[in-house]
């Protein structure tokens, strides 16, 4: 077995989600709503899967989705991109894979900003890439300037930014993009956006694009997931949107990693970026309630949520919520004892940070989240 993946156990979200079916726990572990997604767009997929076709589509993308990425990101971010520089993926995670194997030759740094996303670490690795980080830390989790001067003197070839990021559920602001983006820029860095949580921001904040920065526009690559924008997880249809320099590179991974995606998802997806912007709304509205439900119950309980900015997420500091046990232990008592499983922010941090937080999904219906306090409760009691 490769060592890289002999070294690595199963994902946190599958081991938590594991456990939660093992003992009939409420699920707040891995990230998902409890909702089957926008019923048009579900209709959508199943006739175009009746209709066809269902033979290999372009392994660019059907051009039909291909376009309406391209449009959906003039409308929504103001992005001045066409068809021809979007490549469809399977979900995010096949677009983050291709990205870096294409990308990365062996010895080639890569700065990583954590906590961070599960898959980068594997598959930088994997691709021979030497991980840098950058730490940010709750409960602010700011991009600060000398931290950034600090992680870029080494002139990494590639740096990853998740924005919105998961788990801290920060979404990063006009300073710290541009702050980015200088850096980036003065010292020759392509930067692979992870932009999948662009449409879950609350409280009226506005996405910014890396890319979108001054002189960006040929050193991003900017990655979206049908899965977040709609609420269905499963779906796992991506898309890579990069100058051509960047997007040829990639489709050339991509071509042996899946080749192509299920043309009737790919059909549905482009029906439902054109939606109005009322879904999209309405979509941030519904998860905004969610929060502020899980966050008034969680502090009735005595826990001390963190701020939420995006994201389907909550941060608990267990620390400053009078739990004394490691957070690791405490989330498999919540998940054996309690009943609710949640993450361990420390699994989204290369050198296991201590850094003594919990994150919890609020994608679910407000019983489900009485539930999962009523039991978290009592462990604290
Ligand atoms: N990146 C981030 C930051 C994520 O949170 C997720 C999934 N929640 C992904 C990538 C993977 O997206 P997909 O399911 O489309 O592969
Ligand atoms: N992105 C989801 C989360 O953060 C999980 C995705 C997965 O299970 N691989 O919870």
């Amino acid at each position: 077995m490769n060592p890289i993946f002999a070294g690595l156990g199963t994902t946190i979200f599958e081991e938590m989600s594991a456990l939660a079916r093992a003992h009939g726990a409420i699920n707040l572990g891995q990230g998902f709503p409890e909702t089957e997604g926008p019923e048009d767009i579900r209709r959508a997929a199943a006739e175009a899967l009746l209709a066809g076709p269902n033979q290999y589509p372009p392994m660019m993308g059907v051009p039909a989705l291909r376009g309406a990425v391209a449009d959906h990101y003039r409308r929504h971010q103001a992005l001045d991109f066409t068809a021809e520089d979007v490549l469809v993926t399977s979900g995010a995670t096949e677009a983050l894979a291709a990205a870096i194997f294409a990308l990365v030759s062996p010895g080639d740094e890569v700065l990583l900003i954590q906590p961070m996303y599960d898959a980068y670490l594997p598959l930088v690795l994997r691709a021979g890439g030497v991980p840098r980080y950058l730490t940010l830390r709750p409960p602010g989790w700011r991009l600060e300037a000398d931290a950034v001067a600090r992680a870029f003197a080494g002139r990494p070839k590639l740096v990853i930014f998740n924005n919105p990021l998961n788990p801290a559920a920060r979404v990063f602001d006009a300073e710290e993009v541009a702050l980015l983006a200088d850096a980036c820029r003065s010292h020759g860095t392509i930067a692979i956006c992870d932009e999948v949580w662009e449409h879950v921001l609350f409280d009226d904040r506005t996405h910014r694009p890396l890319i979108a920065e001054p002189g960006m526009a040929d050193r991003a690559v900017k990655i979206g997931s049908a899965g977040k924008i709609f609420s269905m997880t499963g779906w796992k249809v991506g898309f890579v949107f990069a100058a051509p320099a960047l997007l040829g590179p990639i489709a050339r991974a991509h071509q042996f990693l899946t080749f192509t995606t299920l043309p009737a998802l790919q059909a549905a997806v482009a029906y439902g970026l054109a939606k109005p912007d009322a879904y999209f709304r309405e979509m941030r509205a519904g998860y905004a309630r969610s929060r502020d439900h899980l966050a008034d119950r969680l502090r009735s309980a005595g826990y001390h949520p963190l701020e939420s900015e995006g994201t389907y997420f909550l941060c608990v500091d267990l620390a400053r919520s009078g739990v004394a046990i490691p957070y690791r232990a405490f989330c498999l008592r919540a998940v054996r004892e309690a009943g609710v499983a949640a993450i361990p922010v420390s699994s989204f941090y290369a050198d296991a940070a201590a850094s003594g937080i919990i994150r919890l999904c609020f994608a679910k219906p407000d019983p489900v989240l009485d539930d999962a306090v009523d039991r978290l409760g009592r462990l604290l009691g």
